[in-house]
């Protein structure tokens, strides 16, 4: 047996049981060594039922005295009861809802273990437990020495399927038993210095702990074992990123020149002066410009906080070094915005701005396609439609990908692919994350933050209104109309149901147009409709022809109208907080106080939460760690799109201290290997094993 044996060729494992394994993503003998357990159990010092407390979380080794279903007059109800007793005399009533399954299984006379939390039935006078965990150890399937589940810290794994806890814990313990030690890959030097266990120790001792563990380290996922696994991730995710920046260090590109003729230009463009921040960034990106290698560099900057300005002031330096620039923008709305607002900047400068949009005809595609390739339009703003092959650039310099979550890694590489030598990446995104995080994430982009907000600004008033009280918010939007200020008025689109949404907004459209403000201009703006009108409907709201704009989310990212500082969101329950922090962003854009609305119905826990942090921040990096924390890193990212690694032992935002250390320690290590033989392991180990996992790092 060695670490690439496939587990059905594991004693006690069989195609029926290697099918479920393979389904958590576990084929081979190395796979369920990284299936670290969730949780541990110290079935060394048991207490006795008699010494149980309320309230705690408890392992008791008891037996079945009864099982039973209990019946409501002539029905049953489906809840399944067992009252288990043990030495003390005392006795303890696990009751399990919609459990009539387990009748067959728990049966008197049975040895048990469970774990759960001790509670009081003041009704019976009892101790009992809720849907308590438990595993049966008398029971003799093939799974041999009770030694491996009892009087010891017990790993609990999350059950593969059909193939429970209690049978990884013995197919886990076949395998350790049978397989000679693991090689460590982690520089000696390191692992000594940080103290670590080596990594055979550290995966014997995370499925077999030894009897001196501290289970709260265990259950923490702090144990030596733990921290030097979940070390040992980050380290060589943080190696195999530092390795591909540097490679992409070696990659010619080209070298604008900041001179004082382009300094002049910008001044000249520049409608009100930058904030300190966006001087900084603005000095970051000119660097890199600066330098013979394609800059790679994310601005990440809250909603609001200018990002634009700083990609134009960028377009003026390559533009003037003789290179064109493509805006990328995910909608068709938002790149109608960008197209205005640089025409706008640029036209004193005498720059051509051309638009291209999936929905264009063919024919003005065609004729914006010659235009770019023969050179004569300097800035391209675009959607997806850039990206495809017939459009070619006669000498691209610059790409700025605005809202970079809503595009894939692989489109961003695209773009690149464009220019006859490799030209500067700048992107820009709205959802700011944790420091760490983004160095993680964007591991192979340098990254800028704008931290300031353009001076003037007042904070976002936020107040949540319960739908029966939407009367209220209407007479709200009345007196701000009425002060001169415009209002937004937003509907979800939840992506299976665009038309359900639609036809909310169309009838509220129609509601407020006709009843609620039959003396206020309404206007209505979806996805549906076509560009052009699109554009004409924000035209006039910007123009302040419309009072009140109701709208389904196209108008979540980028649109600036700094007049409206009204945004009242219905079914707010139902967007994510990243969604409805994007959107609040629409408004608060001028000197004058605004407010976001969040209308909801009765809110479940999550709900209540996401609507809590919206009322108590205007903070996006805040926002971002809650929303981040809320529904996991997976789920945040949208893992496939992000290229973020799926991590076996770390969790990026527990471990974050962790991640840390070992990007710390992985940037020293590649740039000073203690040895050259060190490094080439490290990185064949990197190719052999990273690469395949997780794509995302790709060396050499
Ligand atoms: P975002 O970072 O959300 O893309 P924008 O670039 O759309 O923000 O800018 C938000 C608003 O702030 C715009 O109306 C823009 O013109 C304005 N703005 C940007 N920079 C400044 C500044 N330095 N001073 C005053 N207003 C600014
Ligand atoms: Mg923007």
């Amino acid at each position: 047996m060695n670490l690439d044996t496939p587990l059905v060729y594991v004693k006690g494992v069989g195609p029926f049981r290697a099918e479920m394994l393979e389904a958590k993503g576990v084929s081979t003998v190395n796979d369920l060594l990284h299936y670290p357990p969730f949780r541990y159990e110290d079935r060394t010092n048991l207490k006795a039922i008699g010494r149980l407390a309320p309230g705690e979380m408890a392992t008791v080794i008891v037996d079945v005295r009864e099982a039973r279903l209990p019946k409501m007059g002539r029905k049953n109800l489906g809840m399944f009861e067992a009252v288990f007793g043990d030495a003390s005399g005392r006795t303890l009533t696990g009751k399990w809802f919609h459990g009539a399954y387990l009748a067959n299984v728990l049966v008197e006379g049975q040895r048990v273990a469970l774990y759960g939390k001790v509670e009081f039935d003041t009704y019976k006078g009892d101790l009992m437990m809720m849907h308590p965990e438990f595993e049966i150890l008398s029971a003799d399937d093939e799974e041999g020495d009770s030694s491996l589940h009892t009087g010891r810290m017990v790993p609990i794994y999350e059950a593969a399927g059909k193939v429970t806890a209690k049978q990884l814990r013995v197919i886990v313990h076949r395998v350790l038993a049978s397989i000679a030690p693991l090689d460590d890959f982690l520089p000696a030097t390191l692992r000594e210095q940080l103290k670590m266990p080596t990594r055979w120790d550290a995966i014997r001792a995370l499925h077999a702990p030894p009897e001196d563990s501290d289970i709260r380290l265990l259950n923490a996922f702090r144990s030596p074992a733990h921290i030097r696994m979940i070390f040992e991730e980050f380290f060589w995710l943080e190696c195999g990123l530092a390795l591909k920046r540097n490679k992409a260090r070696t990659v010619e590109g080209v070298r604008f020149d900041l001179n004082d003729r382009v300094r002049e230009k910008i001044k000249a463009m520049l409608p009100f002066k930058p904030t300190g921040a966006q001087k900084r960034v603005l000095g970051e990106i000119a660097r890199d410009m600066a330098e013979p290698h394609p800059m790679n560099r994310l601005v990440q900057g809250d909603v609001g906080s200018g990002k634009t300005l700083v990609a134009a002031e960028a377009a003026i330096v390559a533009i003037e070094n003789g290179y064109q620039v493509a805006v990328l923008a995910p909608t068709e709305i938002l790149v109608a915005q960008h197209f205005a607002y640089f025409k706008n900047l640029f036209h004193k400068l005498g720059y051509v701005v051309a638009i291209l949009a999936g929905s264009f005809k063919p024919k003005e595609k065609e004729k914006i396609r010659m235009l770019i390739e023969q050179g004569l339009a300097h800035v391209v703003v675009g959607t997806h439609a850039l990206l495809e092959e017939e459009v070619k650039f006669k000498k691209l310099g610059l790409a700025i990908v605005d809202e970079q979550h809503r595009f894939g890694v692989m489109q961003r590489l695209k773009l690149m692919e464009k220019g006859a030598v490799k030209p500067d990446v700048l992107v820009m995104t709205a959802t700011p994350i944790p420091r760490t995080l983004a160095l993680t994430i964007y591991g192979d982009l340098d990254t800028s933050v704008i931290d300031e907000l353009p001076p003037g600004r007042r904070p976002i008033v936020t107040k949540h209104v319960m739908s029966s009280r939407v009367e209220e918010v209407w007479s709200f939007v009345a007196r701000e109309v009425a002060n001169g200020r415009q209002a937004y008025v937003v509907y979800p689109v939840i992506e299976e149901s665009e038309t359900t949404a639609l036809k909310a907004a169309e009838k509220m459209f129609l509601e407020l147009r006709d009843t609620i403000f039959p003396k206020l201009r309404i206007g209505l703006l979806h996805g549906k409709l076509a560009q052009s009108d699109k554009e004409a409907v924000m035209a006039e709201f910007k123009a302040g022809r419309i009072d009140v704009l109701v709208s389904t989310t196209v108008i979540e990212v980028g649109v600036d109208v700094p007049n409206a500082t009204v945004m009242v969101i219905e079914q707010a329950e139902r967007f994510g907080l990243a969604q409805l922090h994007q959107l609040r962003g629409r408004v608060g854009r001028g000197g004058n106080q605004s407010y976001c609305i969040l209308v909801t119905e009765k809110l479940g826990e999550t709900a209540r939460d996401r609507i809590r942090t919206m009322t108590e921040s205007n903070d996006g990096f805040h926002i971002a760690e809650m929303d981040l924390r809320l529904r996991g890193p997976g789920e945040f990212f949208g893992t496939k799109q992000s290229g973020l690694p799926t991590l076996r032992f770390a969790n990026i935002i527990r471990d974050s201290e962790l991640l840390e250390v070992a990007r710390n320690e992985a940037h020293a290590f590649i740039a000073n290997p203690p040895s050259e033989d060190i490094f080439r392991r490290a990185v064949h180990y990197i190719r052999e094993n990273w690469q395949r996992r997780y794509g995302l790092v790709q060396v050499g």
